[in-house]
């Protein structure tokens, strides 16, 4: 018997009969002798539609009620849930953030879970009921409903399945695993049948939204098994892992040790509406980056790469940076406000960018891989604007209408097309 929480997300509930499937999953599992919790989200498309009430509503609207809005869609999907296995003949309770409960701090809108309180769902397993919580939301430390970000509820899964200690969290969506690329770009790409965390983080904080960055740090740091699988599977089918033989399918999300042939490049990412930022003739002083990127993070602008010029005379030097383009006025405006905190002789920007990245672990042990990208990139005629690297990892930032172009020529480069 396994301890096991079995996520949803939206396509997986996008109405009753979806949920009927998913409950079947849900079914098949504690028919084997499972003990089983399950976290859902909202219907596809009705967190966008909240999100759009909202904004309608007011522009400058209070986090707190935003939250209060779009936390709905999962208290909704989580009752269906709970009635349609009820119904299966399963015992169900929904829960909702706040009655597991799940702490949060209070940033509303981008909440981080500070704790959970197993016992409500623990003791209810014990008893051969199925927990079913809402995912994306929790509650704040005074008491108010709060949300974790677009497509928290791979977080709220992973955080659950590490307070109840399951031996593994299913993660059920529209594809049937994590791929080289995403599959909607590149129809190429290929299924990984395991995928290392720190490949897994990059892929996610680099674009690839199949799993939330945040519950992949959360699956690392409490060595959760996280498996990625499609909701699609029928349910009644034997259970084949990639190899063929009996077991979960899916990709399996896990260390790196479990990763018999590490490959260099395991997968490309793409993330679009990236916008640049230059200042030029910034004096070249200790203290001038941090006034910078100091006054931009007290506005809550995230910035992402940061390319500094070795200065030419010694006095100023020209620093460039990325932004989301929906922050891209804001950061604008922050820095021309900033009076002499911070010095430059001109800023220039644009819109339009896409960071381009290639992830594998093998990098770490192969030269090479940042001067084969550029390559590649150059043979397509792909301007290159920015490059970062880390140990596993070389992105950069190029024009927009070339992105796809870009993603699909490094996926062929790096022999990652199905044959
Ligand atoms: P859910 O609603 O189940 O949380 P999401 O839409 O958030 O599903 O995530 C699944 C989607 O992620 C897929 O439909 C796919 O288009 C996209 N995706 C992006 N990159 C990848 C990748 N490397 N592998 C698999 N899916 C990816
Ligand atoms: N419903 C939320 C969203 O659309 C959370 C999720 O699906 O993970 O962002
Ligand atoms: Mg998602």
């Amino acid at each position: 018997m396994a301890r096991i929480v079995m996520k949803f997300g939206g396509t997986s509930v996008a109405d009753v009969e979806r949920i009927r499937q998913a409950a079947r999953h849900v079914k098949r599992e504690v028919d084997a002798g499972n003990e089983v919790a399950v976290v859902v989200s909202a219907m596809s498309g009705k967190t966008n539609e909240l999100v759009g009430w909202v904004n309608s509503a007011s522009r400058l609207h209070d986090a707190r009620e935003y939250d209060a809005v779009v936390a709905s869609g999962e208290q909704v999907t989580a009752g269906l849930m709970a009635i349609v296995l009820s119904d299966m003949g399963i015992p169900s309770r929904s829960f909702a953030g706040w009655q597991v409960p799940i702490h949060t701090d209070d940033a509303h809108g981008a909440a981080r879970i500070t704790g959970i309180e197993p016992e409500a769902l623990t003791s209810r397993m014990a008893e051969g009921i199925v927990p079913v919580v809402t995912g994306f939301q929790g509650v704040s430390p005074s008491g108010r409903i709060t949300t974790l970000g677009r497509g928290g509820s791979d977080t709220s899964a992973v955080a659950v399945a590490a307070a109840v200690g399951a031996d593994r969290c299913d993660i059920y969506t529209d594809v049937d695993g994590v791929y080289t690329t995403d599959p909607r770009i590149v129809p190429k790409a290929q299924r990984l049948n395991r995928i290392a965390f720190e490949e897994m983080l990059e892929m996610a904080s680099l674009g690839a939204k199949v799993l939330m960055i945040r519950s992949v740090e959360l699956a690392m740091a409490h060595k959760v098994r996280l498996v990625v699988r499609s909701t699609f599977d029928d349910p009644d089918a034997p259970q084949i892992a990639p190899d063929g033989t009996p077991g979960i399918p899916g990709t399996l999300v896990c260390d790196e040790e479990e990763i018999m042939e590490k490959q260099i490049v395991s997968g490309v990412t793409l993330a679009k509406s990236e916008a640049k930022i230059t200042l030029r003739d910034v004096k070249d002083k200790p203290g001038v980056a941090a006034a910078i990127f100091g006054t931009l993070a007290d506005q809550s602008i995230v910035v992402d790469m940061i390319v500094q010029n070795i200065s030419d005379d010694g006095a100023t030097t020209d620093i460039t940076f990325t932004v989301p383009e929906s922050e891209y006025d804001k950061a604008v405006a922050t820095l021309e406000g900033a009076g002499d905190r911070i010095e430059y002789a001109k800023l220039s920007g644009s819109k339009g960018g896409a960071k381009i990245s290639v992830v594998g672990v093998g990098m770490r042990s192969h030269a090479g891989v940042a001067s084969s990208m550029f390559k590649a990139l150059a043979d397509k005629g792909i301007n290159i604007q920015l490059i970062t690297t880390s140990e596993i990892k070389t992105s950069v930032l190029i024009d927009e209408q070339y992105a796809e172009l870009a993603v699909r020529a490094l996926h062929t480069y790096y022999g990652l097309d199905k044959q």
